[in-house]
C-alpha cells in the first residue's frame, strides 16, 4: 500500500509513522506527479491558508483534485476539502470556530460501532457549519460530528496522528484496502 502525504507544511511527519507502524509505504508529497501512482492520500493539519498557498504554488491543488483515490484528511485537512476551498467534500467548515478559552483541548469520543472511547485532540479546530446528504457522521463531540466520510473521503476535525491509538488510520487504510480489490 503506496500512501502519500502531503508534505508541505504541518503534521506530515507524524502521520507518516503512524502509516508506517501499520505497514504501509509512505511517500512525501511534494510535487504534483508524485500523485499519480497513490493508493491513498493525507491531507495533514497545520495552517489551511499557507496550505493552500502552497498547493498553489507547487501545483498540488490540481494534482489532489486529480488524484481518484482514498484522501484522508485532519484538521486543516478538512478545511481543504470543504467547498471553500477544493470542493471535494459537500461540506463547509468554519476554521478556528471554538472560542477562545476552548481553542485547544481534549475530549474523548466514542466512534460509530465501537466501545472504548478514542482521545481526540481537537487544536483550534475546525467545526462543520454544513453538510450534504451524503455526509455520514462517525463520532461526535458534544453534539458536533467531528469524523465524517463521503464515500472515499474521511476527515477529521482532531488530530489521530498525535495519539497511539491507531483506530482512524487504520479506518483510513480499510478503505485503501476495498479501493484497491475494486480496482484489481
Ligand atoms: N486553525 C487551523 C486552520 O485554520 C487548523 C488547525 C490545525 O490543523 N491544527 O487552518
Amino acid at each position: 500500500m503506496k500512501i502519500g502525504v502531503l508534505a508541505v507544511q504541518g503534521n506530515f511527519r507524524e502521520h507518516g509513522a503512524m502509516l508506517r507502524r501499520l505497514g504501509a509505504d509512505v511517500v512525501e508529497v511534494r510535487k504534483p506527479e508524485q500523485v499519480d501512482d497513490l493508493d491513498g492520500l493525507v491531507v495533514p493539519g497545520g495552517e489551511s491558508t499557507t496550505f493552500m498557498r502552497l498547493m498553489r504554488l507547487y501545483g498540488l491543488d490540481e494534482a489532489v483534485q486529480r488524484f481518484g483515490g482514498p484522501v484522508f484528511g485532519t484538521c486543516a485537512g478538512m478545511i481543504v476539502l470543504d467547498r471553500r476551498h477544493l470542493g471535494l467534500m459537500d461540506l463547509e467548515v468554519d476554521r478556528n470556530a471554538y472560542g477562545r478559552q476552548v481553542a485547544s483541548f481534549e475530549a474523548d469520543l466514542i466512534l460509530q460501532g465501537e466501545v472504548d472511547p478514542l482521545r481526540g485532540v481537537f487544536i483550534r479546530a475546525p467545526r462543520l457549519r454544513d453538510r450534504g446528504a451524503d455526509v455520514e457522521v462517525l463520532a461526535e463531540h458534544d453534539g458536533e460530528p467531528v469524523l465524517l466520510r463521503e464515500g472515499r473521503f474521511l476527515v477529521a476535525a482532531f488530530h489521530p496522528e498525535l495519539t497511539e491509538d491507531t483506530r482512524v488510520h487504520e479506518l483510513f487504510l480499510d478503505g485503501v484496502r476495498e479501493a484497491m480489490s475494486v480496482r484489481a
